[in-house]
């Protein structure tokens, strides 16, 4: 199998905490960067959610100028928005990033959601300072976007506010990424399994154990997130390999997320925590027409 970055899909994680950043003594194992998700596709850099995480993967893009990326947003709650204007590599002119995101409930487009979170008073740097070339899309959940020869397919979540889920497509793998979401109490959601469907990996909401989410004294219910074990019934039914515990629980530190890995990869082999710097390869096979590598003759 050739090296080459061109005939690579791999996911790395730079923020995989949720609601709110969350550094400690008691976090540093896992992370306490909120999301953000790269994903190299054939040579494409695909970047999913701006939170705190997209600091730290802009500071190590500094050194690998000019870059183009397409940035993927699935809401704007100031978790997944919140390390865009501390995007280093969005002030330097020579980039070029495509941004994608849906039109909120309120008509709002990612664009104005991205400018106004930089206005006068909340940060003293507008937008319109970032010099590298922005470009904005209008996602349509339920539509697919194209890149090359990748395709990214979108549905709808269950989040306040509304939220999409991402699913990416290159040759023979899938990577899917689906976070903020609440499932419903009677049915697997059926966006949620149609993005599912035999991935290589799934990324997934596990915000809450299932008797947090169920506790009586505070019960999680109507709060837009999910739980690992309802992660573990998803990727059981729709035949995933590897499944990603994700959108961890600013309350849940390391020690309990160790354990919250250990009941889940019990439930489902497949299972692992999502830990910033985390990188997983997604596996390709080779196209028909692609020339086998010289070194692989042998006598
Ligand atoms: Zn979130
Ligand atoms: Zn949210």
């Amino acid at each position: 199998m050739s090296s080459r970055i061109e005939n690579q899909f791999t996911v790395q994680f730079w923020g995989v905490r949720g609601s709110i950043p969350s550094p400690g003594l008691h976090t540093v194992r896992y992370g306490g960067n909120t999301p953000c998700v790269e994903m190299q596709v054939g040579g494409k850099r695909l970047i999913f959610d701006g939170g705190t995480g997209l600091h730290v993967l802009g500071q190590s893009l500094l050194r690998q100028m000019p870059i183009e990326a397409h940035i993927f947003f699935t809401h704007s709650h100031w978790d997944h928005v919140q390390g865009f204007p501390f995007f280093s590599p969005g002030f330097v002119r020579g980039n070029d990033f495509h941004i994608y995101g849906a039109i909120a409930p309120d008509g709002s487009t990612v664009e104005q959601r991205l400018n106004d979170q930089m206005l006068h008073p909340n940060f003293p740097v507008p937008l319109q300072i970032m010099q590298a070339n922005l470009d904005f899309y209008n996602v349509k959940a339920g539509k697919p976007i194209k890149i090359n020869d990748i395709i990214v397919e979108t549905a709808p979540l269950n989040h306040p506010g509304e939220a999409v889920g991402y699913r990416v497509n290159w040759r023979d793998g899938a990577a899917v990424y689906i976070t903020d979401t609440e499932h419903f109490p009677d049915r697997l959601d059926e966006n949620v399994m149609w993005l599912a469907r035999n991935a290589d990996i799934l990324i997934y909401d596990s915000t809450y154990t299932d008797e947090e989410y169920h506790s009586p004294k505070s019960p999680k219910i109507g709060w837009g997130h999910s739980t690992w074990q309802e992660a573990v019934k998803i990727a059981k039914a729709a035949n995933v390999k590897t499944l990603v515990i994700f959108h961890h629980d600013p309350a849940h530190d390391d020690e309990f997320l160790d354990r919250v890995g250990q009941e889940a990869a019990v439930q489902f082999p497949g299972a692992i925590m999502a830990r910033e710097t985390m990188q997983l390869q997604v596996p390709i096979s080779m196209p028909l027409s692609e020339p086998i590598p010289v070194s692989e003759f042998s006598a």
